[in-house]
């Protein structure tokens, strides 16, 4: 879907930004506008990733969603979003939360197949989640992260009925074929899962 829309034109753009300020019934076409960064869930923040690093679909009429897959970026915030944006680096996931403040941004729309997972079958099925941090940092991994996360993975269930439990919310380390580690021992899985029970 995001593959054949067209680049906004230079045009728009300065017009956007020149407009700012103006409220925002008063643009004929901010509806337009809005849509070319919408986002899934709705406190995330819209940080497209290139469209060379994603398969283009129409999730779920194409392929069912029953898997939410959780990672640790082993990169800060920043430099994961210039990966994801870079089109020579063919990786990218759905999602990316912060680590100090639990912030979300969302790289890739659902609809779409964010290449995250290592194996086609579990990218085809699954929503994926980047976490800022280190697999031997446990520092990281703060209450608003836990929190933040967990939220939006509660929200990911409840749209597609994916039941809220370690059988269908997964650690990178877990999909068949991967030699990736995370999100790693220092992981609350527990804290997690009872989180995402009662967000
Ligand atoms: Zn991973």
């Amino acid at each position: 879907m995001d593959r054949t829309r067209p680049l906004p034109s230079r045009r728009r753009v300065l017009k956007g930004a020149a407009l700012a300020a103006v409220p925002y019934a008063l643009l004929p076409d901010a509806r337009a506008g809005a849509q070319s960064r919408a986002v899934d869930y709705p406190t995330a923040e819209w940080q497209s990733a290139s469209t060379a690093n994603y398969t283009a679909a129409d999730r779920p009429m194409d392929h069912a969603v029953d898997r939410v897959i959780i990672h640790v970026t082993q990169e800060s915030y920043d430099t994961t979003l210039s990966i994801f944006q870079n089109s020579s680096k063919k990786v990218s996931a759905h999602y990316l939360v912060r680590s100090a403040d639990g912030h979300v941004a969302q790289c890739v729309r659902e609809t779409d197949i964010a290449w995250h997972a290592g194996n086609w079958d579990y990218n085809t099925r699954s929503i994926g989640i980047e976490h800022e941090g280190w697999v031997d940092e446990p520092s990281y991994f703060t209450d608003a992260l836990y929190e933040r996360s967990a939220r939006l993975t509660a929200a990911i269930c409840t749209r597609y009925g994916i039941p809220r439990d370690r059988e269908h919310i997964l650690g990178h380390y877990q999909v068949p074929g991967t030699d990736h580690t995370d999100p790693g021992p220092n992981w609350d899985w527990v804290r997690y899962i009872r989180l995402v029970n009662f967000a």
